[in-house]
């Protein structure tokens, strides 16, 4: 309101004139759509070359109508067999975070048991979601792009307005089922796997369990730590805002992840640029969290069962943290690294996958490596809050 009027009116206009050819750039002719380009991806990202316009049309129909995209991307890509190896993993994975509150030796039987009511509250959404969007009423035709996108935005705000004063709907998804990606929402209490994750490297129907608890294993974990650290924290098993930690098990909580936040200023991307701490704080607790989670959670999967056997001459440990490296390791530009380093809460991929392991004894026993070893932390540095 103070802007309202201690703003020019031409001021406002030039704002919002901008705001709308923004939103609609990469919507519209070419010299818009390259100018938005050459803006947000090779100027910010240091991107080489657009996508095809192909990707470009996807991703803007998932974008706009995500659900009924990922009705026919789960029929083609997740059967029901991959559902069910997911149910099993996520089982396994609050099975380890059960396991794990119980067995701290620094938390009161208090916090324990407001921990392990929430842990028992959370709704895992694996793949899509159960109950489908009605698209019915978005108009969408040939004649024009633009066109369908204002209607897909226009649509989705009249979905979202027309939730209000209803009760809280805990089936509704908040991504789409084709997004890569993985959630944690404090205020419904669930974690979000969509479809379009659960495919290699990051999971296979296929594939070993090492290899599949080394992958999205470790993501459930990092999902499920999300719900008790500084943002869980402040949300109870209902997801409304009222912080159930005791004061002092909270200050022994941020003690611990102090170690991590030490970790993390000391990781340089280029000579004078490293990573700020506190930034990539909550991040990488559940990275370390669901690496440690998502071990423990194997050896859960394999109790009263036969032991597991080496695979092209890898044991069973070493498939678990090479799945890890391959899942979560990538390449980016120098321009997108800079960019991570000032704003982004996660760390650039190689951090999160040498920051969490170097923390493991169970990492170093897999390959041998001494305590000295450059991908070990000295002993006395090593971090561990769950
Ligand atoms: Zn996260």
């Amino acid at each position: 309101n103070t802007l309202f009027s201690s703003r020019k009116l031409d001021d406002w206009k030039a704002y919002l004139g901008w705001q709308l050819i923004n939103v609609a750039a990469a919507n519209l002719s070419k010299d818009l759509v390259d100018a938005n380009y050459g803006f947000y991806g090779a100027y910010l990202n240091g991107s080489k070359e657009m996508k095809p316009r192909a990707t470009r049309c996807a991703e803007s129909a998932d974008n706009l109508m995500g659900e009924a995209v990922g009705k026919k991307y789960v029929e083609k890509y997740f059967p029901p067999a991959a559902k069910a190896r997911m149910v099993e993993l996520v089982k396994n994975l609050l099975l380890a975070m059960h396991e794990t509150i119980d067995g701290l030796d620094w938390m009161s039987p208090e916090t324990k048991k407001h921990a392990l009511e929430k842990l028992a509250t959370f709704k895992p959404k694996i793949g899509y979601p159960d109950k489908w969007r009605d698209y019915s009423k978005l108009k969408i035709g040939r004649a024009s792009n633009w066109a369908n996108v204002r209607s897909g935005l226009e649509f989705g705000i009249a979905d979202n307005l027309a939730s209000i004063g209803k009760p809280v709907d805990r089936e509704r998804w908040g991504m789409t089922p084709a997004t890569s990606d993985a959630s944690y929402n404090p205020q419904l209490n669930d974690i979000t796997f969509p479809a379009g994750i659960l495919q290699p490297p990051a999971f296979s129907a296929e594939a070993s369990d090492p290899v599949n608890y080394g992958a999205i294993g470790v993501v459930i974990g990092h999902e499920i730590s999300h719900g008790f650290d500084d943002q869980g924290a402040q949300y109870d098993a209902q997801g409304n805002l009222k912080n159930w930690w005791t004061p002092e098990d909270y200050k022994k909580f941020q003690a611990r992840t102090a170690c991590v936040a030490r970790q993390f200023d000391n990781y340089f991307v280029e000579p004078g640029l490293h990573h700020n701490g506190q930034l990539v704080l909550g991040e990488s607790i559940a990275d370390l969290a669901g690496a440690k989670l998502a071990y423990l959670a194997l050896q859960i999967s394999r109790r009263g069962k036969p032991a597991l056997t080496e695979i092209d001459g890898f044991s069973p440990d070493r498939q678990f943290f090479i799945a890890w490296g391959q899942f979560r390791g990538d390449e980016i530009r120098p321009e997108l690294a800079r960019r991570m380093i000032q704003g982004d809460p996660h760390a650039i991929a190689k951090f999160r996958v040498i920051g969490p392991l170097s923390n493991l004894v169970a990492f170093q026993t897999a390959f041998g490596c001494s305590d000295t070893s450059p991908m070990v932390r000295p002993i006395a540095e090593r971090c561990e809050v769950w």
